[in-house]
């Protein structure tokens, strides 16, 4: 898929209208280099590409920005469990297959995963927002490296 920056703007535009945000260059740049990682990357890692468009941004103002979209419900955590901050700037529904020991994050697609649906009562006044469902494992780099290190 290829989206001229102009394309982009529009697209960005809209998006932080539609969620109660100024559009400013700034953010505009950090949620374009968000929207390009396809790797649920940290905030250092969105601070290093951001870096080389607006050098003399500081990793205060990508992590203040970070929390903003998170607030404004244009990016989301991949997993609020595991340490270290992941970021998604996938919106559509979708579900992700960790690997359990380099944390590379790859994403399913929703159709893939059969229907996750919880049918028990939630907890009394617990108000659900999305659902996930993480699948653990080993990639194939990972797997290997481990056989080379036992044979
Ligand atoms: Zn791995
Ligand atoms: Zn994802």
């Amino acid at each position: 898929m290829t989206q001229s920056s102009g394309d982009f703007t529009a697209m960005f535009r809209d998006l932080s209208q539609r969620h109660g945000l100024a559009c400013t260059h700034q953010r505009q740049v950090i949620y374009q280099a968000l929207v390009t990682a396809k790797d649920h990357p940290t905030p250092e890692a969105i601070y290093e590409s951001v870096r080389a468009r607006i050098p003399s941004i500081s990793l205060g103002t990508v992590y203040k920005n970070i929390k903003t979209f998170l607030e404004a419900g244009m990016l989301n955590e991949v997993s609020l469990h595991h340490g270290s901050l992941r970021l998604d700037a996938r919106l559509e529904p979708h579900h992700h297959l960790v690997c359990r020991v380099c944390r590379n994050i790859v994403d399913l697609d929703e159709p893939d995963v059969a229907p996750a649906s919880y049918t028990g009562r939630l907890p009394r006044g617990f108000r659900l927002e999305r659902q996930n469902v993480e699948f653990i494992g080993i990639c194939a780099s990972c797997a290997k490296q481990q056989s080379s290190l036992t044979t």
